[in-house]
């Protein structure tokens, strides 16, 4: 840890104390490896597409800053940004169930919307991304940049 210069004990601790705190809430929302998020995306699938999305490959990608996930249904594969990491679980899922609802139907018809219904935190997530897509276009607002 990099501890400011010219602090007293005291504030030493107290910063301590708070990162401590943040280094807490990280690993609280430890992020979920390759292996665990094609697991989560199986279950997904059996849970709210009868398990007929079956996708090859499951995994995160650093290199999609402009996605948050996307599907290649020639492969069976899903890949999901990794700006999405310690975001809410139900956003998480609701990316899962997006890619994998375009293994079975192409494009975003009205087919498409129909089946991601089955998700019942579709329209919550999608506002909570539309949030943070906001959010991302004011980089000089008070608070947009966090701590
Ligand atoms: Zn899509």
């Amino acid at each position: 840890m990099l501890i400011p210069a010219r602090m007293s004990e005291a504030e030493e601790q107290r910063w301590v104390n708070v990162m401590l705190d943040k280094l807490a809430a990280q690993e609280s929302r430890r992020t979920l490896g390759d292996a665990e998020l094609a697991q989560r995306a199986e279950r997904l699938s059996a849970q709210y597409f009868d398990g007929r999305a079956r996708p090859a490959t499951v995994r995160w990608v650093t290199n999609q800053n402009t996605r948050w996930g996307s599907c290649t249904p020639s492969e069976g594969s899903i890949r999901l940004s990794h700006r999405l990491q310690g975001m809410p679980e139900y956003v998480i899922d609701y990316v899962l169930c997006h890619e994998l609802a375009h293994l079975l139907v192409p494009g975003h018809g009205p087919r498409f919307w129909r089946l991601l219904e089955a998700y019942p935190k579709t329209e919550r997530a999608r506002g909570y991304l539309e949030g943070v897509v906001a959010a991302d276009r004011l980089p000089h607002a008070p608070g947009a940049q966090g701590e």
